[in-house]
């Protein structure tokens, strides 16, 4: 068998110059077509348009190669990077969805799904987490079944927990993002972290900028609270120093631009003989990704739970043919040879894409985010720490 072709689908996810986050995301699949008829599918993320360049580039060292290869394939487009700098997510993001596209093929043409080439079946559902930053919202998931909700953000933080805490007693498990931002110093989120304890976290995200490790090494050995983090890396060069270093409890590759499945598959490995769990980091991903989340979660023993933007954009489930199928907020694994999805491309074509998500709107306003400086230690402090009168937590 031959790889024969690369194809690009880049679509705007949400409505179109829409201001939210859910509005200005860019979804990118690719297909991989071969000689004998049989088309893969997978899905990058990181940086979707620029992303598509990368997946362009890299699509000339597969064609005429056999595409059961995957490891030889994957090393092939790593090394392929190696004079653009490889430790980008760029590359990661774009090597992600060809080797997802790869396995898709793979698990095709022996007629059987990706999660038994992956090991076999550890489980037949993946646990869920929704996002909920109110009390209603977090009742409205559990209703649908989840058991398990994540909050975000710094500021009134530990009130919004409280009320999370007290509108779903013991029946959900709560996490939190911090998000890491860059503003927070270790002192503060060690605060905050602190702060947040007696509600019993299942973890706390990013408390801090995940590229500073010192940094969570003394958030680390200050709190009690388990810690997650990892999605904005690439490659299990990138993220095991995390978990090697006993800096998490939870780790979050992201299934579009950690590399791969197979560089998933290793992480999660890795994070195993430490006693970690794996969560994939899901925030901004299409549907693609999420099915080749599951099948990794369905194989590997250390599988804690998959994010869902649950109520992220009501026409998600048409850009595949078939949704995945959600019980009792656990997804069930699929059957069906390969990933078991497809995108529509009719539906694809409708939503081109018209804009990047890192869209930095709004005006220059020094000492503020606006300011666009990613160091800004202490930034929004007050606001962040101190409990405004009568403050609102619904
Ligand atoms: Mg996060």
């Amino acid at each position: 068998m031959k790889i024969n072709g690369v194809r690009t689908f880049l679509m705007q996810a949400g409505a179109a110059g829409g201001a939210s986050f859910a509005s200005s995301r860019n979804w990118l699949f690719v297909k991989i077509d071969t000689d004998e008829g049989i088309t893969g599918i997978g899905e990058c993320s990181g940086w979707p348009r620029v992303v598509e360049t990368a997946v362009k580039d890299l699509a000339v060292l597969l064609i005429g190669e056999d595409p059961r290869d995957i490891e030889r394939l994957w090393q092939k487009l790593y090394v392929g990077q190696m004079g653009h700098g490889m430790t980008g997510t760029v590359g990661t993001g774009a090597i992600a969805g060809l080797e997802m596209a790869l396995w898709d093929i793979k698990g095709k043409a022996l007629g059987t799904p990706v999660w038994n080439l992956l090991g076999g079946k550890t489980r037949g559902r993946v646990r869920l987490y929704g996002h909920a930053n109110t009390p209603g919202k977090a009742l409205s998931l559990k209703e649908r079944g989840y058991t398990a909700i994540k909050a975000g953000g710094v500021a009134g933080t530990v009130a919004k927990v409280a009320a999370l805490r007290e509108a779903v007693g013991t029946a959900m498990d709560i996490m939190v993002d911090l998000h890491g931002p860059p503003w927070l110093t270790p002192a503060d989120a060690i605060a905050m972290g602190k702060a947040l304890a007696p509600y019993g976290l299942l973890f706390l995200e990013d408390p801090v900028p995940p590229d500073n490790l010192d940094a969570y090494a003394r958030v680390r050995e200050a709190l009690d609270v388990p810690l997650a983090a990892g999605e904005r890396w690439g490659t299990i060069w990138g993220a095991a120093p995390l978990i090697e270093r006993g800096l998490v409890d939870v780790i979050q590759p992201d299934t579009g631009r950690f590399g791969g499945l197979s560089q998933m598959r290793k992480l999660a490995a890795i994070a195993e003989a430490h006693h970690v769990m794996v969560a994939p980091h899901s925030g901004s991903l299409g549907p693609v990704a999420e099915f080749a989340a599951l099948h990794l979660l369905a194989a590997i023993p250390n599988a804690l739970m998959l994010e869902r933007l649950e109520d992220d954009w009501p026409e998600r489930n048409k850009v595949i043919t078939a949704p995945p199928v959600i019980e009792a907020g656990h997804m069930l694994v699929p059957d069906a040879p390969g990933l078991g999805v497809d995108i529509d491309e009719d539906v694809v074509a409708r939503y081109p894409s018209t804009r990047n998500v890192g869209d930095a709107t709004g005006q220059y306003e020094p000492g503020t985010e606006r300011e666009h400086v990613y160091v800004q230690a202490r930034l929004h402090r007050a606001r962040a720490f101190v409990a405004k009168p009568g403050a609102k937590t619904e």
